[in-house]
């Protein structure tokens, strides 16, 4: 609990969620992909590539972050975020990162929703290493309930142990 907002951490697969919002994982081109991207689209359907081309053609800048209605699935909205693609750490990925997270709290806020939920961005094929992602994420989604005065509900949605995990670690080092 974070003032009246709340932060869960759980194991699952984000298209099941039922959250007001639940953020995907895009490529800046939009284009759909692997990973939770490509499970995303498949589950809501292919009304959301075409809003995408429609409201989007131009894509979507790393750190930036677009909406569209979501389609089949159970939240009301998607909204797609391009987290950075790990280059060493040189690149001032943390700081596209941390956007990533906030554009994508701050459209939900735009759109009134109330929860949102997150995959690890850029833990896949983008290569992030798990550990700092974690931190990062965790750290800018505290942040930013901190901010709220509203009730707000942030759901971390983690694949498998391993992912949850290193979130996990983040938390308790904040505790001890
Ligand atoms: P990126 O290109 O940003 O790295 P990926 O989709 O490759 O995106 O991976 C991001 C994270 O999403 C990874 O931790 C991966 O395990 C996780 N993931 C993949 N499918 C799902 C899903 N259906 N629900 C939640 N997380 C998922």
């Amino acid at each position: 609990m974070i003032e009246n907002s709340v932060l869960e951490l759980v194991i699952g697969d984000i298209t099941d969620e039922k959250t007001d919002a639940i953020v995907n994982a895009a490529n800046s081109q939009l284009a759909g992909g692997g990973g939770v991207d490509g499970a995303i689209h498949r589950a809501a359907g292919p009304s959301i590539m075409q809003q995408t081309r429609q409201k989007y053609p131009e894509g979507c800048p790393t750190g930036e972050a677009v909406i569209t209605e979501a389609g089949r699935l159970k939240a009301k909205y998607i909204i797609h975020t391009v987290g950075p693609v790990w280059r060493g750490g040189r690149e001032d990925e943390d700081v596209y990162l941390r956007a990533a997270y906030r554009n994508s709290l701050e459209l939900a806020v735009e759109y009134r929703c109330q929860s949102v939920a997150f995959p690890a961005i850029s833990t896949g094929v983008y290569g992030y290493p798990l550990d700092l992602a974690s931190e990062v994420a965790l750290s800018e989604i505290r942040q930013f309930l901190n901010e709220q005065s509203d009730p707000f509900l942030v759901q971390c949605v983690l694949f498998n142990e391993g992912i949850f995990g290193a979130y996990s670690r983040v938390l308790e080092q904040w505790m001890s």
